[in-house]
C-alpha cells in the first residue's frame, strides 16, 4: 500500500515520500479498509452530468469481469448515484464489526454506493462538498472491498472542490475522461487533464459517448450532436482515444430494467485495454 500513495512513477519510493506532491497527497489521504486489497483504482471523470460517465464506468466493469478480473464500482457521484438502479440493487448493505459490504451484481461485480446506504433511494442527498467527500473517503476506509484487481470510482463530474477531494482522499493510479459532442470537448479533456497532472495521475485515455447514432436499417453512423471532436481534443494533449460509443438504446433499455449485468460494449475495447495493460505492468514489477 505505501508504494501505491505516491503515483508519481517517475519517482521511486524512497526519494517520493519526502517530495512536496507527495506530502500533499498524504496529508488528504484516506486509509484503505485493513481486509481490503486493492490493485488499481482508476477514476472515471467527466466535465459534467449526463455524458455517460456511469454507464461507461459500468460497461469497462463489465468487460474487465468478463475478461475474469476481480472488480469493483465506488460510487462516489454521491449527488447523482445511478451504479445500483443498473443493475438492479437494492440495500441495504450489510455490515459487521469489520466495516460495510458491498453489493454483488449478477456478474459478481463488487457495488458500494450512496443509494445502498440510504433508507429511501429516492430521497435527495442535499449535504455539502465536505461531507460528500467525507462519505467517499468512507466508501475507502470503511468498506471491505476485499481482494481486487480494479476498483473503478465513478467521480463526481466537474473538476470542483468535492472530485479535487476524492482525487486526493484516493491512490488513483489513472483516469479515464468520458465527453460527448455536445460539450466544449476541447476545454473539458484539457480541465481534466490539468487537475489529473496536477495529483501526477496519468490519463488512461479519453471516451467519446454519445458519438454517432447506427441506422438499423442501412447501418450508417449520423453524428446526432455534431461531428465527433474527441481525436483533435485527445491529439492536442498527447492522449489516447478509448473509444467512442454509439447512442444505443439497448444500453439504456438493460440499465433502465436494472439489467446492466447483462450489457456487453464492444467500443470500449482501446480504455479496456489500457486498464488491462496496467495490470501487466503491476505484474511484471512484482
Ligand atoms: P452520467 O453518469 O454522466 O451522469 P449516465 O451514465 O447516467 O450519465 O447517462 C445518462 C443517461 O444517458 C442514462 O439514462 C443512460 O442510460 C443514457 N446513456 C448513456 N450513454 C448512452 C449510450 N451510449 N446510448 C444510449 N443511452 C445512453
Amino acid at each position: 500500500m505505501a508504494e501505491r500513495e505516491c503515483s508519481n512513477s517517475s519517482c521511486s519510493k524512497e526519494s517520493c515520500e519526502g517530495c512536496a506532491s507527495a506530502k500533499q497527497k498524504q496529508s488528504f489521504a484516506a486509509e484503505m479498509n485493513v481486509y481490503s486489497d486493492v490493485k488499481h483504482v482508476i477514476g472515471i471523470v467527466s466535465g459534467k452530468g449526463g455524458v455517460g460517465k456511469s454507464m461507461v464506468t459500468a460497461s469497462l466493469a463489465n468487460e474487465l469481469s468478463a475478461a475474469g478480473y476481480r472488480v469493483g464500482i465506488m460510487d462516489a457521484d454521491i449527488t447523482g448515484p445511478s451504479i445500483p438502479r443498473m443493475y438492479g440493487l437494492t440495500g441495504p448493505a450489510q455490515a459487521d464489526d469489520n466495516g460495510i459490504l458491498p453489493v454483488l451484481t449478477d456478474n459478481e461485480i463488487k457495488v458500494m454506493s450512496i443509494n445502498l446506504l440510504m433508507p429511501d433511494p429516492e430521497s435527495p442527498v442535499i449535504w455539502r462538498g465536505p461531507i460528500l467527500a467525507n462519505m467517499v473517503k468512507q466508501f475507502w476506509t470503511d468498506v471491505i472491498w476485499g481482494e481486487l484487481d480494479y476498483l473503478l470510482v465513478d467521480m463526481p463530474p466537474g473538476t470542483g472542490d468535492v472530485p479535487l477531494t476524492v482525487f486526493q482522499s484516493l491512490p488513483i493510479d489513472g483516469i479515464v475522461i468520458v465527453t460527448s459532442p455536445q460539450e466544449l470537448v476541447q476545454m473539458i479533456v484539457k480541465k481534466a487533464y490539468n487537475m489529473a497532472k496536477m495529483m501526477n495521475i496519468p490519463v488512461l485515455g479519453v471516451v467519446e459517448n454519445f458519438s454517432y447514432l447506427k441506422c438499423p436499417d442501412c447501418g450508417k453512423e449520423i453524428p446526432v450532436f455534431g461531428k465527433s471532436k474527441v481525436d483533435a481534443a485527445a491529439k492536442e494533449l498527447g492522449l489516447a482515444v478509448g473509444g467512442k460509443l454509439p447512442i444505443d438504446p439497448s444500453l439504456t433499455e438493460l440499465s433502465d430494467a436494472g439489467a446492466f449485468a447483462n450489457a456487453r460494449n464492444p467500443y470500449l475495447e482501446a480504455a479496456v485495454c489500457a486498464l488491462r495493460v496496467l495490470d501487466v505492468k503491476h505484474e511484471t514489477q512484482e
